[in-house]
């Protein structure tokens, strides 16, 4: 079955196909560094990790992005550039550090998160304070477009000049014209109470760039549109992020991104909804804003964590609560269970149509579990598939021989999942033991060392850079270096 994917664009399920066949680029907002990521936020992280494992499991290479939104910007403002206080100086202020290394901190502890969460690497996180040339690029080539204008020494964009505006989020500039007024304080440099800043200025701001429009910082909204179009292209497939950045975050990029042209920058939209906690808002006031550090301190383990954000569909207002993450803990061990069950199995001789039902059942409940996730990540049809199963394997295998067949196709199907992998932060067991065409490397071990000699080369330690390459191509891996990155394949 095809893939087909919710396109918030469109409003409908659509069939999923690349641009270049084969080939996926995909663009994931990341997260903003002045506080932890809490887990509504690995949430949506997760649907992007989710999908990456689907489309790699369908035979697809993906090429995936994650910006590192370290400029600090507001989250939760209603309106395209809503006038606040800005949260990574806010928080400076409090601990007395300077942003940048408040920055670093709250990246560094993303990762690690992220690690614990088995979230697969994205190819790059590039960080905004890192790109703010790029966005300069983009500002002055809205200026020249005549999309955008400075005014009080700041750059708005112009959405007049762009009809289309509000196309992802459906919302029409009558209608938000009304939903906002009386809310925002209107800024008498503006030409449209709507119009979005590209460039701020602001003397107090700590982080601040020199600009052809003055001394100042760029906006939130600018940094998705010239990083994507940096990382993957003008045009692109797939576009992720939470359901809050709908509006105004990715309909401002889309009139960035489309430059006057008639072009809307990726082609599939998806958003993973706010999850509830405990039936409720996260918020603040009510205490119920998790982290992961909360969770594991409250005794769970990160793949449970992961499991139980995983199995709400990414498009519900699914539920966090503890006896989620206690019914995840005792599918994980349920499922750790029937494979150490199926290895256990009496190594004797295998009658051959005991072989030949459990490789067909295999092979069957692997379409259902594909079928589901091409149905728009419908992962709860997958896990029905995954756990009937279990159950059928535990009656028709009898030996070690159909017991391996059995944990092959768990293991498989944990290479989308991630959640059995015996160490919590650990790779997937079954990433762990797959070696890579003839050589004697897992895939993680040739990253790595694809690493290593990325490193050499950028600081021009070209011997051993080269050593390394002759290293992998004895063992017939190919390395092929293009703009987008170093890219490694096994011959043959
Ligand atoms: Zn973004």
């Amino acid at each position: 079955m095809p893939l087909q994917l919710y396109n918030t664009l469109t409003r409908k399920k659509e069939l999923f196909e690349p641009l270049e066949p084969g080939r996926v680029r995909m663009y994931n907002c990341g997260p903003t560094v002045y506080s932890f990521a809490h887990i509504g936020n690995f949430a949506s992280f997760l649907l992007a990790d989710l999908l990456r494992r689907h489309l790699e499991y369908s035979g697809l290479e993906v090429l995936q992005i994650m910006n590192i939104t370290d400029v600090g910007h507001l989250t939760q403002d209603n309106v395209a550039d809503a006038q606040g206080e800005d949260k990574l100086e806010k928080k400076a202020r409090e601990e007395k550090k300077d942003p940048w290394e408040i920055a670093r901190f709250y990246e560094d502890a993303f990762h690690a998160d992220r690690k614990l969460l088995n979230i697969r690497d994205a190819h790059r996180y590039p960080r905004a304070t890192e790109h703010v040339p790029e966005m300069i690029t983009m500002i002055e080539e809205l200026l020249a477009a005549g999309l955008a204008y400075e005014a009080g020494g700041q750059v708005y964009f112009e959405i007049a000049k762009f009809p289309r505006y509000g196309i992802l989020s459906g919302n029409s500039t009558e209608e938000l014209m009304a939903g906002e007024s009386g809310r925002v304080e209107s800024d008498p440099s503006k030409r449209h109470p709507l119009d979005f800043t590209l460039w701020k200025r602001d003397p107090k701001h700590l982080m601040q760039w020199d600009s052809p429009f003055g001394r100042g910082f760029p906006g939130w909204h600018i940094e998705c549109s010239a990083l994507s179009r940096k990382s993957l292209g003008e045009v692109f497939d797939i576009h992720t992020g939470g359901e809050d950045n709908i509006f105004p975050h990715h309909d401002c990029e889309i009139a960035q991104s489309s430059g006057g042209k008639d072009q809307i920058c990726a082609r599939h939209w998806l958003h993973r909804r706010y999850i509830l906690i405990d039936g409720k808002k996260m918020s603040k006031s009510l205490g119920n804003i998790y982290t992961v550090g909360d969770l594991v301190q409250k005794g769970y383990t990160p793949r449970e964590i992961r499991f139980n954000l995983l199995i709400g569909h990414y498009r519900a207002n699914s539920n966090f609560t503890f006896q989620g993450l206690d019914s995840a803990r005792e599918t994980i061990r349920y499922l750790r269970e029937f494979r150490r069950n199926m290895l256990e199995l009496p190594a004797r001789v295998t009658p051959a149509e005991e072989i030949q039902t459990v490789a067909s059942l295999s092979q069957e409940r692997d379409r259902g579990f594909r079928a589901g996730l091409d149905d728009d990540l419908n992962i709860s049809a997958s896990l029905a598939e995954l756990h009937a199963f279990v159950s059928e394997a535990y009656k028709l295998a009898t030996t070690e021989e159909s017991g391996r067949l059995a944990v092959a196709r768990l293991d498989a199907w944990d290479q989308v999942l991630g959640v059995l992998g015996e160490r919590d932060g650990s790779p997937d067991a079954s990433e762990t033991t797959a070696r890579v065409g003839k050589s004697n490397w897992t895939a993680a071990e040739v990253d790595r060392l694809v690493g290593e000699r990325n490193e050499a080369r950028a600081r021009k330690d070209f011997k051993e850079s080269d050593r390394i390459r002759d290293v992998l191509k004895a063992a017939g891996i190919v390395i092929k270096d293009s703009p987008q990155g170093t890219r490694w394949h096994a011959e043959g």
